[in-house]
């Protein structure tokens, strides 16, 4: 029957809404718990990249969209009432006229259900696609957060996660995997000879050095300053040492000039330190065993690449 038809599409649409709001909210719920800051001083807060923005948006759209399915299913109740009253003074109806009203009242009742369900099929709609947007927004702001402003690459919260995550598949399909810890050699120099934004643009370009020459499933982070982590799933040491050492000659093999004057900017070079997961080795373990090494690179002379071989 049409009715009933009527109302199982809007009930349908209804639980559809309800299932993509119960989404975001676990999403945004992550996002939010992702972003917190988790000391109180606001210097270490991450940048509101607009989460809060969007947190608002999407609690606005959550609001209007339960208010819609409330008036939906108000008036759903009160269409029932008004058939069940039909239905008792059915057979007590006598003459042709009666049942005319009572059909009458009927198709009137059935016209406003059938509009306020047009309604709210057009309401619901509207919401859905600010929904989508704003859900796209997050993902943005995700994925902003996620990264480092000046060479876009993951930042250490990033790798962190990323590392925990490595570690974890490496550990369950018994794989190796290497780190790579790498560090700009007297890089403070560079900064005092020709200033901090020729010291970003080095930043930059050895960003982009290293992505030039890793796999996309390798995971490239700004450790820190000019410090820069890769993790690589599935390599073990001596390869992780063959593709380091290309890195590093790349880098050396720069002719770096300060783009407005033309200056030479000289050889830019960098240390290296790598490890392979061991069998006892926890995350920290392992960016230490690679510290070590990258230490000892710097001790040996810099411009080159130290491993440690142990789990070879
Ligand atoms: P070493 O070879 O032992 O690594 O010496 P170094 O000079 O590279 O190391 P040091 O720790 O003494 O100095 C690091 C410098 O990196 C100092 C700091 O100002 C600079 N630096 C850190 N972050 C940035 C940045 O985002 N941009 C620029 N331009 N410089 C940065
Ligand atoms: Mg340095
Ligand atoms: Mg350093």
């Amino acid at each position: 029957m049409f009715i009933s038809g009527l109302i199982s599409v809007e009930a349908l649409l209804i639980a559809l809404t309800a299932l993509s709001l119960g989404g975001l909210g676990l999403l945004f719920w992550r996002e939010w718990s992702e972003t917190a800051p988790t000391t109180a001083a606001p210097s270490s807060a991450p940048p509101d990249t607009g989460f809060t923005a969007t947190a608002l948006l999407l609690d606005r759209e959550a609001s209007a969209v339960l208010s819609l399915v409330r008036t939906y299913l108000d008036a759903g109740e009160r269409y029932s009432v008004s058939l069940a009253q039909a239905g008792q003074s059915l057979p007590t109806l006598a003459t042709p006229d009666e049942i005319g009203i009572i059909v009458k009242f009927l198709l009137a009742e059935n016209a406003k259900m059938q509009h306020e369900a047009g309604e709210l099929k057009k309401s619901l709609e509207q919401s859905k696609s600010q929904i989508d947007k704003l859900r796209s927004h997050l993902a943005e702001a995700q994925e902003i957060g996620m990264r480092d402003p000046l060479t876009s690459l993951r930042n250490r919260r990033c790798f962190d996660d990323s590392l925990a995550t490595e570690l974890a598949n490496a550990r369950a399909r018994g794989t190796a995997l290497s780190l790579v810890m790498a560090d700009i050699d007297n890089f403070k120099r560079v900064n005092d000879l020709f200033g901090h934004q020729v010291g970003d643009e080095i930043l930059k370009t050895f960003a982009r050095v290293i992505a030039d020459n890793v796999r996309a499933t390798d995971t490239i982070a700004r450790y820190g300053g000019e410090e820069f982590a890769i993790i690589l799933p599935e390599t073990q040491v001596e390869n992780a040492r063959l593709l380091t050492e290309r890195i590093r000659a790349e880098l050396e093999a720069m002719q770096l000039a300060v783009k407005e004057s033309g200056e030479q900017i000289g050889k830019i070079t960098a240390s290296f330190g790598i490890a392979e997961l061991d069998d006892g080795d926890d995350a920290n373990a392992l960016i230490q065993r690679a510290d070590v090494k990258l230490y000892q690179a710097k001790c040996e002379g810099k411009n080159r690449v130290a491993a440690d071989e142990m789990a070879a």
